[in-house]
């Protein structure tokens, strides 16, 4: 007997010579645990011990002498089952039940009972020993497991992206999921106790996988695998598994868990991927290779053009060479640019700048081309710089590609709208052509490489789809968009990039003078005269970008006169005009003392020695060869400006 128990019961006597039925009765009525009690044949209770009063919060005086069935609900005994108890046990010998009984205080507990019949010895009923012990604890605990399986059970029954099962220790299956269904195509009652290798190639039965693979597990606890796996309808998945052996707390193996996932899309997009990095690394190797050589062909071109000094024809062929190769240069940049970009190697280098200098640039770049296929181009700019924080020469390129295509895809008499603006956070920058405008359904594909709208009248423009897509991916490097608008074929097109507007500060103003601070401190009166209409005009926009005020003028006599009334600063003139060439201008103004200070540039077709000494002599300062390069335009007025500005 415990300390506290005799604490609890100071009279209860040691170990002393009781006879043994008084001794039982004695241990009986001390039992805490269990509610002991007896009963007459009537269901009147005549006993009670101290786990009963515990249990069911009845004091033996409260209870003696009682029908038991104060013990039970009213509709228990509404319905005479406590009598019934009673009358099972009689007949049958005994009576187990589990089921909620009241306490005094009116609060339950789940209750296991026994009742037995007590018998003399001649079979009489003498009454009933009634033990009930108050289960609620095993029962909530029991209960919560039960929940806890059976949530796990729903969860894994559930899970669609996983054949989640069990295998016997023989290895047939035990338990099938949804996920098991949907990836093996089986549905439960197909595939349980069927053994697992029908999930296995046939080369892998014959090589004995299934086995060796239960056998690994075994060995290791769990073993995992990636391999062509087979569906119920014969159609293989490229399968990740895992197998684990599943053993009990005595070691013993109880089964194998198996977890499989279907991998065939992402293997599929892994090997996609693979190819593209691989192609991305030929094309950029390949556009290397290629590119090299055309330095030296075009240095080549220009040796042999030498040779025969004043020849036409060789002239020409010099200019068709060069023009091509200038073109295959640009294919090749592209597609070395598309790969790099794809690589992830393209490297911008970013710094606030003027957004407007850049579209500038752009378009004297682009306006030969422009003006040769014969389209007029217009461009407005804000009054004021607009920053961007922009790779120079990317932004350039980008600006560039998109008035490529506008003069491209645009015939000849259309219009061509640079625009530069700032609206909310962004600087948006507008490329707009009247040419044959783009089919909405493919507006988005454009920005692939390679895409091209098919045609039925094929354009001789060149190109293999390259330049869109490098646009998109050079502007989201620079954490813009770009986005293209049509009303439909023929109805002229529009493409717009956005960028994020950054705040220039003066240091960059002051390092890289824009044209807006030229055109107010340093801007000239140029005159620009050529009996070629458009490239007149070309030249003026050109100059007009950089803030100068430009007159023209489309023949030798005009130019003159227009030289003798605006007194331009500079003068560009052709040297072939009807009327009056440009020497004869040249000399002309040398005479006057109102128009001797001019600068006078010589425009012509030709670049030999001799015709730079013979515009010398008639007293240009400088000589362009035509084409003019903007570029090379552009350094030569910055060359004019800073001698001027000293
Ligand atoms: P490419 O010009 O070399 O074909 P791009 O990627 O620059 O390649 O352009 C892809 C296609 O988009 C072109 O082939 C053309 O069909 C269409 N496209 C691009 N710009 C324009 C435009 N301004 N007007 C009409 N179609 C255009």
């Amino acid at each position: 007997m415990s300390a506290r128990e005799e604490a609890r019961d100071p009279e209860a006597p040691a170990v002393e010579v009781v006879r043994p039925e008084d001794q039982f009765a004695h241990l009986v009525a001390n039992v805490q645990d269990y509610a002991i009690f007896l009963l007459d044949p009537q269901g009147i209770v005549r006993s009670w011990n101290s786990g009963a009063q515990r249990l069911k919060g009845y004091a033996s005086d409260e209870v003696l002498g009682r029908h038991f069935s104060i013990f039970y609900s009213q509709a228990d005994v509404d319905r005479h089952w406590p009598e019934q108890e009673l009358e099972i046990a009689s007949q049958v010998g005994r009576f187990e039940t589990e089921g909620w009984r009241f306490r005094k205080d009116g609060s339950r507990f789940w209750a296991s009972v026994t009742i037995t019949p007590e018998r003399s010895e001649d079979g009489a009923l003498e009454g009933f020993l009634k033990i009930t012990r108050d289960l609620t604890e095993r029962r909530r605990a029991e209960q919560s497991l039960k929940e806890s399986e059976e949530r796990f059970r729903l969860l894994i029954e559930g899970v669609r992206d996983y054949a989640i099962f069990a295998l016997t220790p023989e290895g047939r299956v035990a338990t099938w999921n949804t996920g098991a269904e949907r990836i093996k195509g089986y549905k439960a009652e197909e595939v349980l106790g069927k053994p697992f290798s029908i999930f296995y190639t046939p080369e892998a039965i014959a090589r004995g996988k299934p086995e060796w693979m239960l056998q690994a597990a075994l060995e290791h606890g769990s073993v995992e695998d990636e391999d062509w796996r087979v569906r119920k309808d014969g159609r293989q998945f490229w399968a990740n598994v895992t197998l684990t052996a599943l053993r009990d707390e005595q070691g013993q193996l109880r089964g194998f868990a198996k977890i499989t996932r279907d991998l065939t899309e992402r293997r599929r997009i892994d090997q996609l991927q693979q190819a593209d990095r691989f192609k991305n690394e030929f094309l950029a190797l390949l556009a290397h290779e290629l590119r090299n050589p055309l330095a030296p062909i075009r240095s080549a071109v220009q040796v042999l053009s030498r040779q025969s000094p004043a020849n036409h024809e060789i002239a020409q062929a010099q200019e068709i060479a060069e023009r091509q190769i200038r073109h295959m240069a640009r294919l090749l940049d592209d597609l070395l640019d598309v790969a790099r970009i794809s690589q992830g190697k393209l490297e911008i280098r970013r710094e606030a700048l003027d957004v407007c200098e850049i579209a500038r640039r752009a378009v004297a770049a682009e306006l030969p081309f422009i003006e040769e296929r014969g389209l007029e181009m217009s461009v407005h700019l804000p009054g004021e710089p607009l920053g961007v924080d922009a790779d120079p020469v990317r932004l350039q390129q980008i600006l560039v590609n998109l008035l490529n295509n506008a003069a491209k895809y645009t015939d000849p008499g259309g219009r061509i709208a640079l625009s530069v603006r700032s609206e909310g956070r962004d600087a948006v920058v507008r490329v707009r052509d009247t040419g044959i405008g783009i089919d909405p359904a493919m507006a988005s594909r454009l920005f692939e490489p390679f895409v091209q709208v098919e045609r039925r009248e094929k354009r001789s423009v060149g190109g293999v789809g390259l330049g869109l897509a490098v646009v998109k991916r050079l502007v989201e490097l620079h954490q813009g968009s770009v986005h293209v608008f049509s009303a439909g074929l023929g109805r002229g097109s529009e493409f717009v990039v956005r960028l994020p507007q950054v705040p220039i500060g003066g240091a960059v103003r002051e390092t890289r003078p824009s044209a807006g601070v030229r055109a107010s401190g340093r801007a000239k009166r140029i005159l620009v005269a050529d009996d070629n209409v458009d490239a007149a005009d070309g030249l003026k926009l050109l100059l007009a970008l950089s803030g100068d005020e430009v007159r023209v003028a489309y023949d030798g006599v005009s130019a003159f006169s227009v030289a003798r009334e605006f007194q331009p600063e500079i003068a560009l003139l052709d040297v072939g005009m009807p009327r009056m060439d440009g020497y004869e201008i040249a000399r002309r103004l040398r005479e006057d003392p109102q128009t001797r200070h001019m600068i006078l540039i010589a425009v012509t077709g030709w670049g030999q020695a001799d015709d730079r000494r013979r515009s010398k002599e008639a007293g240009f300062d400088y000589h362009l060869v035509k084409p003019v390069d903007p570029a090379a335009l552009e350094r030569l007025l910055e060359t004019i400006r800073a001698k001027d500005a000293v």
